[in-house]
């Protein structure tokens, strides 16, 4: 198996860095300097950046205006972005919606949401959690029903979705066959968040920030022209979403960059008239660290080279997905450490916790949840023991 880069890739690689310096907004760049968050005006400036230069869905093919760069390339563009510290675009549009109306979107709805995905025009989330149907997810209950006259009736909630506050569509999972077998009376419908009885009501985390919602559906009309894929068949569709850009799973490019931003708060942080980064035992800390995450990166660049072979990811995905998240939240962890009793300033009171470790407790926290979302690492282990250890289930 080929696991190193061929001289065109290496010059693309530099190509993209020199570009991103040159291209980043200066707000934008002062704050990926210090591995800052970005609010969603950052966020959506980025995108337009992005959209411009043509580098918006690297993995979009050309026919939607994707740029038809192949696997490696599109990993070395999404890893260096990363590791310029950019902001995260949201995935909702551009790494699962959108593909997946390439996948099972009418003609009519290709066209109709696709361009604007790419312009970022239009903003969506994902209506899938609720309640009661978490790992579960077929247990949902969110009721569709025929009015008879072209259209959907959506009563129920969704929670954990994700900016929904700012999303302009959602695409939810809806249950339009109360009486068939769990999986089996599900439908993938897509919502405009302005549809009359429509509400998401934004709760706070942890982390600082306003990042979810919970999203109630009261009476809500939708036409019915918004199913995707057949009635009853939402299951299938759901999960060909969630199979959608596996080879960011193990988040590869956001370790390298906290490992970066570890290295440079230690070389700054003065204990005994020394650095930390000069200290025996924090300097053991981040190598322990930096072993791991070399094996997560070679495994990651395995799954790349299936890839670029054309094999689809399979269970694997769930070992970079647990192995990636363990690592991500360990990077955070070894941050607070270092910041000792700094570290109880969860939100960058100006004065409090120095410039160069702003957000760092506040990104400890938001990474709690690497391991929850996009399947629990319990439910990866599952994946993992039934499909690759072909162990017998309880
Ligand atoms: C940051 C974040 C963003 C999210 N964004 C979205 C979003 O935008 N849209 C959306 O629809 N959802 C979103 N979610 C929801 C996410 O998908 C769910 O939180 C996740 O699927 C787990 O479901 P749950 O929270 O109901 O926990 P539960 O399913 O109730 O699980 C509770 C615990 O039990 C364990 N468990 C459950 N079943 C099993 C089993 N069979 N075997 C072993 N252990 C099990 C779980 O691993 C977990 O530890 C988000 C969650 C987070 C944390």
């Amino acid at each position: 198996m080929e696991m190193s880069f061929t001289p065109e890739q290496i010059a693309f690689r530099q190509e993209v860095r020199a570009w991103i310096r040159s291209a980043m907004p200066p707000r934008v760049r002062e704050k990926a300097d210090v591995d800052g968050a970005f609010d969603q005006s950052e966020v959506m400036e980025w995108h337009k950046v992005l959209y411009r230069k043509g580098w918006i869905a690297p993995h979009w093919p050309k026919e939607y205006g994707g740029p038809g760069l192949d696997a490696t390339s599109r990993f070395i563009l999404v890893e260096e972005l990363e590791l310029a510290g950019t902001p995260h675009l949201s995935p909702f549009g551009l790494a699962m919606v959108g593909p997946l109306l390439m996948q099972y979107g009418t003609d009519a709805q290709k066209k109709r949401f696709l361009p604007k995905i790419l312009s970022g025009e239009e903003v969506w989330c994902q209506g899938y959690s609720e309640p009661n149907a978490g790992s579960d997810l077929a247990s949902l209950k969110l009721r569709a029903e025929d009015d008879g006259k072209g259209h959907f009736v959506l009563n129920g909630q969704k929670t954990w979705t994700t900016y929904a506050q700012y999303a302009d569509w959602i695409f939810c999972l809806c249950r339009t066959d109360p009486n068939a077998r769990k999986q089996e009376g599900i439908s993938f419908v897509l919502v405009d968040m302005k549809t009359p009885g429509v509400t998401a009501k934004p709760f706070l985390t942890t982390g600082g920030t306003p990042a979810f919602s919970e999203t109630f559906f009261e009476n809500a009309v939708v036409p019915k022209e918004n199913l995707v894929g057949p009635l009853h068949g939402g299951w299938t569709v759901a999960k060909a979403l969630l199979g959608h850009e596996r080879t960011t799973i193990a988040a590869v490019g956001q370790s390298s960059r906290q490992i970066r931003r570890i290295k440079r708060i230690a070389a700054q942080t003065m204990a005994n008239g020394k650095s930390l980064l000069e200290d025996p035992g924090f300097r053991a800390k981040i190598a322990r660290l930096e072993v791991r995450f070399r094996a997560l990166q070679i495994a990651n660049y395995r799954a790349l080279a299936s890839a670029q072979l054309g094999h689809a990811p399979g269970p694997e995905a769930s070992i970079l997905k647990i192995r990636g998240s363990e690592i991500l939240q360990q990077c955070l962890e070894l941050g607070m450490e270092l910041m000792g009793h700094d570290a109880l300033a969860w939100f960058n009171e100006p004065g409090v916790v120095p410039a160069n470790e702003q957000w760092v407790a506040s990104s400890f926290n938001y990474t709690r949840a690497t391991t929850i979302y996009g399947g629990t690492n319990e439910i990866q282990k599952n994946v993992i023991a039934k499909l690759i250890l072909s162990l017998p289930s309880r």
